[in-house]
């Protein structure tokens, strides 16, 4: 029969991403009983290469996470399991007992856990433009981040397909690295300074429809073919999807969520990384899509801290209550 007052977990930590790993890895190191659970689908893991990221440069991300997990093997309070969370209950909801606090976490094995709080770091997915053969070439060819894959295309031919949101500073940050470089307005409106602001530094406008994405014989990106059937070739195709959090744990929990200035609805958390649901926080692209390696990594650091310090403070008015009640 589970104890009430003694949760299995301080800490579920839903998703081993940069972020999961970093926030466990916080409070592995203050002794917390920490569950990590992963289904393993970080959000570049169509990349080869991941950049930016000071001490991994042109590393893997996979290994880098893989590496992450070997290191929380020195703290014996953290345990990472492979396979998803389905569902996730406040345990005042789900029990009539008032004074219940904390989560009741379902898996999908079937298996459900308690733990004091939860941390959600289950990242987002890219909502790619519906091109047909783009798809295919995501994270090889077809890239959302000059900073994570413009070097590597320097002086090669770039092309830019406008998206929902406005992205011309894609075109102009691509220009930083190459002369030949074009944007396709894919249909979209552009406004006389956008258009002027392209002309002025050599980048050429597109306005003709993208109709689809053609590869090479090794399957490597080859060129544009467009609505009249007239091609470009180029080496590399920027794309601004539409970010799609992954957060229907943070919904159903009743977290609040506005909308970003990139796009997409994101959970409100604060500077600490906690939701306005009492034992709930976030970290990582879930809450944010300009989040990067280094910065889901910088919030699952600070967001772990904060949470540990939030359990001492439950500690010392327990230890305070527990003084009085023996006096
Ligand atoms: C093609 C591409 C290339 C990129 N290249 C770079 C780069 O070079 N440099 C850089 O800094 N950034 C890069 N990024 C951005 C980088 O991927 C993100 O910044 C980073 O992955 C965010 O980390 P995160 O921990 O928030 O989420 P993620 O890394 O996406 O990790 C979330 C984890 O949670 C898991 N998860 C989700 N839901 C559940 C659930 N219900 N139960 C259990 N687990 C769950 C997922 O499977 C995943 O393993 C790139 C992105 C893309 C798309």
């Amino acid at each position: 029969m589970e104890n009430r007052t003694q949760p299995q977990y301080d800490v579920v930590i839903v998703g081993g991403g940069p972020a999961g790993l970093s926030a466990a890895l916080m409070l592995g190191r203050s002794r917390r009983r920490v569950l990590v659970v992963d289904e393993g689908r970080p959000r570049n893991r169509f990349a080869g290469h991941m950049h930016g990221v000071l001490g991994r440069d042109h590393t893997s991300p996979l290994e880098l996470l893989a590496e992450g997990r070997r290191e929380l093997g020195r703290y014996d309070g953290v345990e990472v399991r492979d396979g998803a969370v389905v569902r996730a209950t406040r345990k005042a909801d789900a029990d009539a007992d008032a004074e219940a606090t904390g989560f009741l976490v379902e898996l999908d094995d079937g298996t459900t856990v308690t733990t004091r709080r939860l941390l959600v770091t289950s990242g987002l997915r890219d909502e790619l433009p519906e091109v047909p053969g783009l798809a295919e070439l995501w994270g090889r060819g077809v890239f959302v981040c000059p900073y994570c894959d413009g070097w590597e295309v320097r002086d090669r031919r770039i092309a830019v397909l406008a998206g929902e949101q406005p992205n011309p500073h894609q075109a102009q940050l691509m220009r930083q690295l190459s002369d030949d470089v074009v944007f396709l307005t894919g249909g979209r409106p552009i406004d006389d300074a956008t258009r002027s602001g392209l002309l002025a530094r050599g980048i050429r406008i597109e306005e003709r429809p993208l109709a689809r994405v053609e590869t090479d014989a090794e399957g490597e990106l080859a060129a544009l073919e467009l609505a009249d059937g007239e091609t470009i070739p180029v080496d590399a195709l920027l794309v601004a999807p539409v970010p799609a959090p992954l957060d229907g744990l943070l919904r159903a929990l009743g977290a609040a969520h506005a909308e970003h200035p990139m796009g997409g609805s994101f959970v409100v958390v604060d500077a600490m990384g906690r939701t306005d649901v009492p034992g709930l926080w976030a970290a990582g692209n879930v809450t944010d899509p300009r989040s990067s390696v280094p910065f889901a990594m910088a919030g699952g650091n600070f967001t772990g801290a904060a949470m540990n310090a939030t359990l001492v403070e439950e500690e010392i008015a327990a230890a305070i209550a527990a003084a009085a009640d023996a006096s």
